[in-house]
C-alpha cells in the first residue's frame, strides 16, 4: 500500500519499513501488556517455578518399543496421535542387577529416579524406600491419580506409591495404596483389596476414610468429585478388543476429578497390556493395545492443548517380544510381525513430550532422569 513506483525504489522501501516499525511498536506494546497480565496471573501461587507447568500427565506403554509404536501406527492406517508430539527422545532401560529390566525395576526408575533390582518396587537394591515424582507432588499439595489396564497394584503403577521388596506382594502393595493418599485410582485388582489372605476388607476401610470405591464404569461416571478408587476387575481389565472406550474415558474422568484443585495434578497412566500381548507373541492384539493406548494419549493431549499448563510425557519401561515388522500396509492396516522372544529385550524405548518444559525430554536419556525433571518443572521442593 505504501509502495510508490519511482526511480529510487530503495528510499521508498525504507519509508515503508519505518511505517511498519511504527505499527510493530504497537504490536510489541500490546504483547508486553499481554505478558504482564499472564505473569501476574501466574504469580498468584507465589512460586516462580510453577509459572509454566501446573500439571503433569506421565504415560507409560508397558513393553512399548519402537516397533510396537510402528505396528500400532500401521494397523491404524498410517497415523497415531503420538506424531503430534514435538519433542522425541530415546530411553536406556537396564536395571541395577540386569541388562534386561522387568517392569518393577523399570517402573521404579521411571517413578523415583533410582535403579533397583528386577522385581523390586519403590526401593533401592538394599530395600531403602525411595519416593516417586507422584508422591512428591502429593506431598506438595497437588492432586494425584493412577489409571491403568492392569491391577492398580501391578508393578508399574505400584512403583509410584509402594515400597516392597517383591512385586508379587500384591496384598501389601494394596495396603501401600491405602496409605498413599492418592486421590484417584482406576483399574483392576479388586481381589487384592477384598479377597485377601488376611481377610481384611481394604475397600471398606478406604470408604470409611472418605474414598468412593466403585466397581463398574457406570458408577465411576456418576462420581463428580472427591477421592475415588475404581476397582473394575478382580485382576486385569479385559483386553483392548473387549474393553471398549475404557482407557481413554478413564483418563478423561481422572483429569476432570483431579483438575481444579488449585495446586495442579500429577496423573500416571499405563497402557499395561501392550506388554501382555507381546509376551504372548500376539501381533494384531499387540497393535490393538498400542492403538488403544494412543487414544488415551489423545485424551491427555486434548486436555493439555486446551489447558496450556500441562506437560504430557509418554514413554515405556522396556521393549517386550523383540518385535520386528517384516511387512505391512497403511491401506489395509495389515502387519507382518515377528517376535524373537516371549520376554523383555534390551533396546531403547521411545520418549515423547508435549507442553511447557517438553523441550527437556529429548536426546538419549536414562530411565532415572524423569523424576528430577518433573519435580523441577513443577517447582516443588523435595527434602
Ligand atoms: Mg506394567
Ligand atoms: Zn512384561
Amino acid at each position: 500500500m505504501y509502495v510508490k513506483k519511482c526511480r529510487k525504489g530503495h528510499e521508498y522501501y525504507i519509508e515503508v519499513t519505518l511505517i511498519n516499525i511504527l505499527k510493530m511498536k504497537k504490536v510489541l506494546l500490546f504483547l508486553s501488556i499481554a505478558l504482564l497480565v499472564s505473569c501476574s496471573d501466574c504469580k498468584e501461587d507465589g512460586q516462580a517455578g510453577r509459572l509454566e507447568v501446573r500439571n503433569v500427565i506421565f504415560m507409560i506403554g508397558d513393553g512399548m518399543g519402537p516397533a510396537q509404536v510402528y505396528a500400532g501406527l500401521t494397523h491404524n492406517g498410517g497415523h497415531l496421535t503420538l506424531e503430534e508430539f514435538p519433542f522425541v527422545g530415546l530411553v536406556k532401560t537396564y536395571s541395577a542387577n540386569r541388562y534386561i529390566t522387568d517392569s518393577a525395576a523399570g517402573g521404579t526408575a521411571l517413578a523415583t529416579g533410582n535403579k533397583t533390582n528386577n522385581g523390586m518396587i519403590g526401593v533401592t537394591p538394599d530395600t531403602v524406600a525411595v519416593t516417586s515424582s507422584l508422591m512428591e507432588a502429593h506431598k506438595a499439595g497437588m492432586t494425584t491419580g493412577i489409571v491403568v489396564t492392569s491391577p492398580v497394584t501391578h508393578a508399574t503403577p505400584a512403583s509410584f506409591y509402594a515400597h516392597q521388596p517383591s512385586r508379587e506382594m500384591y496384598e501389601d502393595i494394596a495396603l501401600d495404596l491405602e496409605k498413599s493418599g492418592i486421590d484417584v485410582f482406576i483399574g483392576g485388582g479388586r481381589a487384592h483389596f477384598e479377597k485377601r489372605s488376611d481377610s481384611v476388607d481394604v475397600s471398606t476401610r478406604m470408604r470409611e476414610a472418605g474414598y468412593n470405591i466403585v466397581y463398574n464404569e457406570e458408577e465411576l461416571a456418576a462420581v463428580q468429585d472427591g477421592k475415588v478408587g475404581a476397582l473394575l476387575a478382580d485382576i486385569d481389565m479385559p483386553r483392548a478388543s473387549e474393553r471398549g472406550d475404557y482407557l481413554p474415558s478413564a483418563v478423561r474422568k481422572a483429569i476432570s476429578l483431579l483438575d481444579g484443585g488449585g495446586k495442579g495434578f500429577f496423573l500416571m497412566v499405563e497402557g499395561s497390556q501392550i506388554d501382555y500381548r507381546c509376551h504372548g507373541n500376539e501381533a494384531v492384539p499387540m497393535a490393538e493395545e498400542m492403538i488403544d493406548f494412543d487414544r488415551a494419549v489423545k485424551a491427555a493431549l486434548d486436555f493439555a492443548k486446551e489447558d496450556g499448563h500441562t506437560l504430557v510425557v509418554v514413554t515405556a519401561d522396556h521393549e517386550t517380544g523383540g518385535v520386528t515388522l517384516t511387512d505391512g500396509s497403511y491401506e489395509t492396516g495389515e502387519i507382518e510381525c515377528h517376535f524373537s522372544t516371549g520376554d523383555h529385550t534390551g533396546t531403547f524405548v521411545p520418549m515423547f513430550a508435549f507442553g511447557p518444559g517438553a523441550e527437556q525430554f529429548t536426546g538419549i536419556v536414562d530411565n532415572t532422569s524423569f523424576k528430577d525433571k518433573f519435580v523441577e518443572l513443577l517447582g516443588i521442593s523435595v527434602e
